[in-house]
C-alpha cells in the first residue's frame, strides 16, 4: 500500500548525474519504489537529465532541502529571509522540473543548532514565505511537508504539536507535516501520540531513522509501535528509510547532522535489509 523509499545519502555523498544514475540503479535493483533526493546544491541538479534517469528506473522521485543560516526564513534578517525565499522557489522548481509531487524537509527554518528560541518576527516571516510557496506548489500538484525535527536542527517545531501549530498559523493551504523516528525518539512521549495528532489528511511524508541512524532495528527506536500506529491512521503516503554514515559523505550536509560516526559500510546490505524491514513491519 505505501511507496517506500530511500535517501540518496544511503549510496552518494553528491548529486552529480552520474551518481544519481548509479544510485538509481542499486535503489531499483534492490526494489525500492522511491528514492529521495537531497537538494545538495541546487543550482547543479540537471533535472533534464535526472527526470529521464528516474524514468528509466522506475522509481518516483521525491526532493528534500535543508535551509542554512544564509537562507534562513525564521530569522529577523531580511537579507537572509529574501535568500530563503529565493532557494526555496529555485527548489520547487527543481521539484517539478525532476517530476516529483513531493518537496519535504526543513524547509520552515535553517536546519541548524541555535543559541535562542524562535521569535514572533522570525516566525512570521518563516509562515510568510512557506504561504507563498504553498500557493505556487499547489497549482504545481506539489505537496510541501514540513520535518519536524530535533532541537538540535531547528528552533521553529520540535513536536507534531507544534507542527500543527504553525500549520494552523499558515491558515488554509496543502502543507502538511513530516515526520521522523528519528527526531521523535528525542522530543515525543511516544510514536502513536505524534502520528495520531497530525493524522492521515495532514501527514505529507514519513521518515524511518534509528535512534543512531544506522541499520533499523539494531537500535532502540519502538518500530512497532510505529507502524501499528500508521496502521491505525491509514497512512497511505510514502516511507522512506534515512540512514547516515561516514561511509557517504556530503561536505555541508554531514557535518550539518553531525554524522561522526562509520554506523555501517555496505550500502546496499543496509538497504537491502531496510526494505525488508519495513515490508514486514506494514504486512504484520
Ligand atoms: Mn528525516
Amino acid at each position: 500500500m505505501n511507496k517506500i523509499g530511500v535517501h540518496a545519502l544511503t549510496f552518494i555523498g553528491d548529486i552529480e548525474n552520474s551518481s544519481i544514475e548509479k544510485c538509481l540503479s542499486k535503489v531499483a535493483k534492490i526494489g525500492y519504489d522511491v528514492m529521495e533526493l537531497p537538494l545538495l546544491n541546487p543550482d547543479a541538479l540537471d533535472t533534464n537529465f535526472v527526470s529521464k534517469a528516474y524514468e528509466k528506473f522506475d522509481l518516483e522521485p521525491t526532493v528534500s532541502l535543508g535551509l542554512s543560516y544564509k537562507t534562513d526564513i525564521a530569522s529577523e534578517d531580511k537579507e537572509r529571509v529574501k535568500a530563503g525565499r529565493e532557494l526555496l522557489f529555485k527548489a520547487l522548481d527543481k521539484t517539478i522540473d525532476v517530476g516529483s509531487t513531493n518537496l519535504c524537509g526543513v524547509i520552515h527554518s535553517a536546519l541548524q543548532k541555535n543559541q535562542s528560541p524562535k521569535t514572533a518576527v522570525g516566525y512570521e516571516n518563516s509562515l510568510n514565505v512557506i504561504r507563498d510557496l504553498a500557493e505556487k506548489a499547489n497549482k504545481n500538484n506539489v505537496t510541501l511537508s514540513l520535518e519536524v525535527v530535533n532541537r538540535y536542527e531547528t528552533n521553529i517545531m520540535n513536536t507534531a504539536q507544534e507542527a500543527m501549530d504553525y500549520i494552523n498559523d499558515i491558515g488554509d493551504s496543502n502543507v502538511k507535516v513530516h515526520l521522523d523516528t528519528y527526531h521523535m525518539n528525542i522530543e515525543e512521549n511516544n510514536y502513536s501520540e505524534p502520528i495520531k495528532k497530525i493524522g492521515k489528511d495532514k501527514l505529507g511524508m514519513f521518515h524511518f531513522g534509528e535512534n543512531h541512524r544506522g541499520y533499523l532495528g539494531s537500535g532502540h527506536i519502538n518500530f512497532e509501535e510505529t507502524f501499528n500506529s500508521l496502521r491505525k491512521i491509514n497512512y497511505s503516503g510514502i516511507i522512506t528509510f534515512e540512514s547516515f554514515s561516514s561511509e557517504v559523505v556530503d561536505p555541508v550536509l554531514s557535518n550539518t547532522l553531525a554524522v561522526w560516526r562509520n554506523l555501517w559500510s555496505n550500502s546496499e546490505d543496509l538497504a537491502t535489509e531496510a526494505l525488508k524491514f519495513i515490508r514486514n513491519g506494514l504486512q504484520s
